[in-house]
């Protein structure tokens, strides 16, 4: 039980990948609060997990300041302490640059970016106060390497790196950690609603999409899981010293190679 005792806020774990790490971090001993857009699918999330006693549901979107301050209060208030933030909400919306629409260029950064800062934030306040906390960051592939028709997403994925070095400067001081983990292709909600509008876009067929598009550059055409990500994840979060920090760390089958 690596996190007994200790308290995580994971973003966007009513579905995905965030929900996977919720479900790792509770096997792993930690009390664990589900933020997500979605309170219904985060109090299913919590209910799946054991109830208030491992997990609770709390609405948060992570766009807005004050239900972001709201939502980090109540988290902290229910369990007491915030050991570990991890900033996962995340959405994708495929276009070409010179259609992009600028209403969706902005939400995409505002939840990604807005939603990492917002959230980073809350938890450093208390995470200063115990001094010590780990912040981990889900970044993708897509932090270090482009793609066609994903402009917002590339530059707010390559953002997060920023924002993780400035925190692990700034959070030294006071004990506090950040990281980024960056996923390949991860077969959750978010891909599986991709494929059709990438097929689209391109003029091929969704077999193409994965294959030719999504696996293609991998070392054996595999999808990475969303195992994957929580075990990378919660190495960031339980690792011991100021060794690891300001890192990130590919997850990817081989895809993105540094
Ligand atoms: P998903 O769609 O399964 O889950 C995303 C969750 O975020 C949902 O529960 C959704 O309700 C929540 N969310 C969306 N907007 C929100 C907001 N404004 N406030 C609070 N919650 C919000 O997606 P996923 O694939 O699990 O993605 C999770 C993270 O992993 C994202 O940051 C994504 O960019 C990243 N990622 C995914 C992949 C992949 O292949 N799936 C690869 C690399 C990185």
């Amino acid at each position: 039980m690596r996190f007994a005792g200790k308290v995580a806020v994971v973003t966007g774990a009513a579905s995905g990948i965030g929900k996977e790490i919720a479900t790792a971090f509770v096997r792993e001993g930690a009390r664990v609060v589900i933020a997500d857009l979605n309170q219904q699918g985060a109090d299913a999330v919590a209910h799946e997990l054991g109830g208030s006693a491992h997990a609770i549901g709390v609405a948060m979107d992570v766009t807005n300041e004050a239900q972001v301050e709201v939502g980090m209060s109540r988290a902290i208030g229910h369990y007491g302490r915030l050991d570990v933030l991890v900033s996962n909400a995340g959405i994708q919306t495929v276009a070409p640059l010179e259609d992009f629409d600028f209403a969706k260029w902005k939400t995409l950064l505002a939840i990604h970016l807005d939603g990492a800062f917002l959230t980073t934030r809350a938890a450093l306040r208390q995470m200063y106060k115990q001094k010590s906390g780990s912040v981990v960051y889900m970044g993708s592939v897509h932090s270090k390497e482009a793609s066609v028709l994903k402009a917002p997403y590339v530059t707010a994925k390559h953002g997060l790196i920023g924002l993780a070095k400035v925190v692990a400067k700034e959070g030294a001081a006071h004990g506090v950690r950040a990281n980024v983990v960056c996923p390949g292709f991860v077969r959750t909600p978010l891909v599986d609603k991709q494929i059709p509008e990438q097929a689209k876009e391109l003029g091929i067929t969704e077999e193409e999409v994965i294959k030719k598009v999504m696996l293609r550059e991998t070392v054996d055409g595999e999808f990475t899981t969303v195992a994957d990500v929580a075990a990378a994840v919660l190495f960031f979060a339980g690792f011991e010293s100021n060794a690891l920090t300001g890192q990130s760390l590919v997850v990817s089958h081989g895809w993105f190679m540094q």
